[in-house]
């Protein structure tokens, strides 16, 4: 194969030639950090080989280009991804052992990249993976964030948030473009001069460029992903300093360097916040601007612009991109309105990732009409535009005093889409219900996917190989190829290995476990995991609540024949989240007295790992038995953490929300724990309005939980600390915890049936693995191309 052409010892070269001439030092005295940073711009030249070539090729073909534009980007460490792309991982493992270096503990060293709250920054971020896979010409855009998203660890139990600082230590995989810059204004007043219109800002800001190469599988085609920094216009007062105004002199800086240097840390909308406008509005109109350059440089006229050019909008946060090319279209080329609109409805594309309509994106006009004056009249115009084309009809933009970022979004896009059958369904039924009556064909669905390189290939090596020696190598990047294992499931030897590799997963996770936390976990117990952001939807409460009551009944029966299980949880709250902070703060506490009692222990364990992200992530699935996806029915979207574990080879119990659908509909529903209410039904209980005591006096294993969390049982310090989540659940339980309790508890107790069958049970857990090719990303990807973006790929 040509890609192993090169010699393990050019290899080793490279990264003597990296430390000694790129970190300056000597092997005898280089740490870990230089070493990592050697084989990091090592691993990056290979890497910009195929980059330079990508790029040159998508120049010299001109097609369709895809701009993917995300307010996150939640990529993780990149070290590793680049050696499996490049497919490396024995030429690197060669060389360090060369040099007395292990390959692991180098990996391990790098600092998690977290430039996102959660599913839909980790989705921009297989997205990245899938396009350079596939060799479409595409370019992600987004903020690079100084703090991504906070550290969490805890104290008594207690969720602390820390800033996240990855940026601290030189970041190898970004090259600063200088040359790339753009001034952005907001603020000020709208002027007409010489019949036009004209947008004079008062502040003015510049955005910088930082670029990442995002290589693809085997390194056959390699895309970018563009950064956006705030820099300030005029860096530095030299009057103010001389005159020893020291702080006022680096204002200016200061100011502008705020609008890159924090995340905010919501997992839904945060409403009202002028920053974050800002924030949105900052990289929306430096990738606009950036993506109408490089058309300019290629091409003369503007009308070719959605020939070449498919937006892709992540979520409404981008929205404001729509009018920022109307305004340069219309206000400073002189196209008319008419025209311009009409372009800018070609490039766009909008996806929608939320079905609660409290979380789709206002903005008060007043606030919005201050920071973009201009913007604002461009949306009524939008909405004028719409109105005469569709009399009778008051579906708009701006009302009641706000900008609806989604209506405007739906309006100006070309295509819309949600991202699994059951959201996209909802979609037309609720939110989008008026509007997809008038544009029937705008809503399409994309199910969601993840990349196998990162979710399968790399983080569960063991599986890997596995799958790699029974059916060849060519599943990476073909994913449905996988059910070509199923005829092996039956073949006992098969099998066994199969077993084999999930519990040599399960004594690695538990060593990192008793290494870090100093916790030994039961690896002959269930692994039963539930990692995701911290909300009331998705329900972690109704897993701990389950979990109280299985202990009591545990330790009412100590003798009985009980299935062990470790349950472990992991997931980060919002700062001002309260209720999701308190149930972090049970768990530990239900944690802390589960593991302590001597009867029940071998039984039930209770773990809350900290600091949720993309590395721990790639530790706990491969390890998981059993997949928790427990939203109520109708709230999750699609979810993308539930594919990860079946593509693992958990088995799922769930309900039948957002890509579970897809899930049961694809492993088969012998091999997926179903419960709960279904969506409409959901929607129908609420009706009911003591539905939650109801549930309550129907099942006293629920009736006496809550009273667990009443009486002080896991804060005798404190016996009132819970009170108040058994009260929300039994006087307004909105998310139906109460409601859905036994059959939970029905499933969970199949759940344990099941698993008291190991046979069985790893037949069930193949079958997910074998079946779950089609939650590829590459699929969603070639569906985005297809239905949305008339792209094709670049590669022969
Ligand atoms: C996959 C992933 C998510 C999304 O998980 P869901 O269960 O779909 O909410 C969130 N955070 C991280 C770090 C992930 O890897």
């Amino acid at each position: 194969m040509p890609r192993k052409a090169r010699t393990s010892s050019e290899f080793r070269d490279a990264l003597l030639k990296h430390l000694t001439y790129t970190m300056g030092k000597d092997p005898e005295h280089a740490q870990f950090f230089d070493w990592r940073m050697a084989l990091s711009h090592a691993i990056r030249d290979r890497m910009v080989d195929h980059w330079v070539a990508s790029t040159r090729k998508t120049y010299e073909q001109d097609g369709k280009r895809v701009y993917y534009l995300s307010m996150e980007f939640l990529i993780g460490r990149l070290l590793e991804d680049g050696i499996f792309n490049l497919d490396m991982v024995e030429e690197v493992k060669e060389a360090l052992d060369h040099f007395g270096m292990d390959m692991r503990t180098i990996l391990n060293d790098e600092p998690d990249a977290a430039l996102g709250n959660g599913g839909l920054g980790r989705l921009a971020a297989c997205f990245l993976d899938s396009l350079s896979t596939i060799g479409c010409p595409a370019m992600g855009y987004g903020i690079r964030y100084e703090n991504g998203l906070f550290k969490q660890s805890f104290v008594d139990g207690r969720q602390v948030e820390s800033p996240e600082t990855w940026l601290q230590e030189p970041h190898p995989w970004e090259f600063e473009r200088p040359e790339v810059r753009f001034t952005l204004g907001f603020g000020g007043d709208v002027i007409y001069e010489n019949g036009k219109t004209l947008w004079r800002p008062a502040e003015l800001i510049q955005a910088e460029a930082f670029d990442t190469p995002i290589i693809g599988w085997q390194g056959k085609w390699a895309n970018t992903l563009r950064l956006w920094a705030g820099r300030a216009v005029d860096p530095f007062d030299l009057g103010l300093f001389n005159a020893g105004d020291f702080a006022a002199a680096a204002e200016h800086e200061a100011l502008a360097r705020t609008i890159s240097r924090v995340l905010y840390p919501e997992d839904s909308n945060e409403a009202g916040k002028e920053l974050r406008l800002k924030q949105e509005f900052f990289f929306s109109a430096a990738s606009i601007r950036d993506i109408l350059r490089r058309f300019d440089s290629q091409h003369d006229d503007i009308r070719m612009l959605p020939k070449k050019v498919a937006i892709q909008l992540n979520d409404t946060h981008p929205a404001i991109a729509g009018p920022e090319m109307l305004r340069i279209l219309h206000d400073e080329r002189g196209l008319s309105f008419e025209d311009a609109l009409e372009i800018v409805h070609g490039c766009m594309n909008y996806t929608n990732h939320t079905l609660l309509p409290e979380a789709l994106e206002r903005w008060d006009e007043r606030l919005f009409g201050r920071l973009l004056p201009r913007h604002l009249q461009i949306i009524d115009r939008i909405d004028d535009a719409h109105y005469k084309a569709h009399p009778h009809r008051t579906l708009s933009a701006r009302s009641d005093g706000q900008v609806k970022m989604g209506e405007l979004s739906f309006i100006v896009a070309n295509r819309v889409n949600g991202v699994s059958a059951l959201h996209t369904d909802l979609m037309k039924k609720t939110v989008f219900r008026e509007l997809h009556e008038l544009h029937p064909d705008r809503i399409v669905n994309e199910t969601n996917g993840v990349t196998p390189r990162r979710w399968l290939h790399s983080c569960n090596p063991g599986l890997s190989r596995l799958i790699t020696d029974t059916i060849g190598e060519g599943w990476v990047d073909d994913l449905e190829q996988l059910e070509r294992l199923e005829p092996l499931i039956g073949d006992k030897a098969w099998i066994e290995r199969f077993e084999t590799v999930k519990s040599d997963n399960k004594q690695a996770l538990a060593s990192y476990v008793a290494q870090t936390h100093g916790v030994k976990l039961n690896t002959e117990a269930m692994f039963d995991v539930q990692i995701k952001r911290m909300h009331e939807y998705k329900r972690q409460h109704l897993n701990i609540l389950e979990a109280i009551a299985h202990w009591q009944e545990i330790k009412d029966n100590p003798n009985g024949d009980w299935t062990p299980r470790v349950k472990i949880f992991a997931g980060k709250a919002a700062q001002g989240y309260h209720f999701a902070k308190d149930i972090i703060r049970l768990i530990n506490d239900v944690a802390k007295l589960v593991n302590a009692d001597a009867a029940t222990r071998d039984y039930l364990q209770v773990i809350f790992l900290p600091n949720y992200n993309v590395t721990l992530a790639e530790r706990l699935i491969p390890a998981a038995d059993l997949s928790e996806q427990i939203s109520t029915a109708g709230k999750e979207a699609s979810g993308t953490g539930n594919m990860k574990f079946a593509l693992n080879g958990a088995l799922t119990v769930g309900t039948l929300d957002g890509a579970n659908v897809e899930i049961r509909e694809r492993v088969g529903p012998e091999n997926f724990f179903l419960f709960g209410m279904l969506a409409d039904e959901v929607m129908q209980r609420r009706m009911i309005h003591d539905h939650a005591q109801q549930a309550i006096n129907a099942d006293p294993r629920l009736a006496r939980a809550l009273n667990a969390l009443r009486d002080g049982t896991f804060s005798p310090e404190d016996p009132g600390r819970y009170t108040h989540i058994a009260d929300n659940l039994t006087w307004s339980d909105y998310f139906l915890v109460c409601s859905d309790f036994s059959d939970y508890w029905r499933a969970q107790r199949e759940v344990d049936e099941a698993y008291r069958n190991p046979e069985k049970w790893a037949e069930m857990a193949a079958l997910n693995v074998a079946r779950s090719g089609w939650f590829s990303s590459d699929r969603t990807i070639r569906g985005y191309m297809c239905d949305i973006w008339g792209a094709e790929s670049l590669l022969a």
